[in-house]
């Protein structure tokens, strides 16, 4: 057994690092590696993938596992699984980290499996017991509680990390890279991805945004979302919705946060005509800082901001778009 600390990268589909990783590396190295007086390693998974080593070093990786094998050029439940758990049975890491992405949350589960270890998802706090076991902090009903959860004494101890919440820092580091090859049999990999389709967007990605404006059912069509988005882009924010604003049809599946849409940590959360309901908390609960705009000011999301502002959208958030386009000129 090592005492190692694993952060598995977690990559866009252009082979760029995705700054969960960035995250993951560096309160591992504030909060776990001095305690566990470990060494904080990176793993990249993927097909030419090593030259992102020194990616990973300039957060603070000593070492960096790289499996680079044309399988694993794209993603694939099964492709990742066998890479990591085999990686995982020969070097025996203490802990083993990566983003609570849809990916990671995808075959991090069937990895914990593989290698029989206890897994957490979503953790919004890492810390260690004074006998060196993983110990997490992570939302529970509905962002209505927080449990801590510590793993019993067995390795390796694994979790995801919810993107966001943790700031990442620099501590240049030049890794040791560590070239495995992996031994992934093509009929093992039983799903192909036939293609890709990307949808093209100037805007930030909802889950890694710094800040987000979110419209509800309150915004009465898709065709008045042009107010969300002119608010999004005068101040380079991410566009959200409410379930309610998705299932009426204004805007895709993709842009919902909440229970059973995407799961946001911004600095700013701005919620336009959104009752606030405990589902869309649920998504957006962990934000810095939350403004509601609702014209009801029994709304519950009032109870749950940090900024309220009783007004009826189709007035205030022109003049708001206005007056954040006039600032932002001036500076
Ligand atoms: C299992 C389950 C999972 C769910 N998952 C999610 C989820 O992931 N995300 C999610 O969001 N919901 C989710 N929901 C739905 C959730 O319960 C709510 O129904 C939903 O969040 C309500 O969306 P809303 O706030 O936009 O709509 P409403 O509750 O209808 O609120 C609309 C608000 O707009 C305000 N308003 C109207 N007109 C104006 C105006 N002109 N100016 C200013 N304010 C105005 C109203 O006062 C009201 O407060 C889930 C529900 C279930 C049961």
């Amino acid at each position: 057994m090592s005492n190692e600390i694993w952060v598995v990268a977690d990559l866009t589909i252009d082979g760029k690092v995705r700054k969960a990783t960035f995250e993951g590396l560096s309160e591992a190295r504030r909060k776990l590696a001095g305690k566990l007086g470990g060494q904080l390693c990176g793993v990249l998974l993927g097909s030419g993938v090593s030259g992102l080593a020194s990616e990973l070093g300039k957060y603070g990786a000593e070492k960096v596992y790289a499996v680079d094998n044309e399988l694993l050029k794209d993603y694939t439940p099964e492709g990742y699984s066998i890479a990591l758990s085999e990686l995982i049975k020969k070097h025996e890491p203490h802990i083993v980290i990566t983003g609570n992405t849809s990916i990671g949350q995808d075959y991090f589960p069937r990895v914990a499996a593989r290698v029989g270890a206890g897994l957490t998802l979503d953790a919004i706090d890492l810390d260690l017991t004074d006998d060196k076991r993983l110990k997490i902090r992570r939302y529970m009903y509905s962002a209505k509680s927080i449990a801590t959860v510590e793993f019993l004494d067995h390795k390796p101890m694994m979790t995801t990390i919810r993107p966001n919440v943790f700031k990442p820092e620099e501590a240049a580091k030049n890794p040791e890279v560590v070239n495995e090859s992996i031994d992934i049999k093509p009929e093992r990999i039983l799903t192909k991805t036939v293609e890709v389709k990307r949808k093209e967007s100037t805007r930030p990605e909802l889950t890694e945004a710094d800040r987000i404006v979110s419209g509800g059912r309150g915004m009465a069509s898709g065709d008045n979302f042009y107010l969300i988005f002119d608010l999004a882009d005068a101040i380079g924010a991410a566009a959200g919705a409410s379930r309610a604003a998705v299932d009426s049809g204004f805007v895709p599946y993709e842009m919902q946060v909440g229970q059973t849409g995407k799961v946001v940590s911004p600095t700013l959360y701005i919620a336009i005509a959104i009752s606030g309901s405990v589902q869309h908390y649920a998504g957006m609960g962990s934000s810095k800082v939350i403004v509601a705009i609702n014209k009801d000011q029994d709304a519950p999301i009032f109870q749950k901001c940090d900024y309220g502002i009783v007004a009826d959208l189709f007035q205030l958030v022109p003049a708001l778009t206005e007056e954040f386009k006039k600032l932002l000129a001036q500076q």
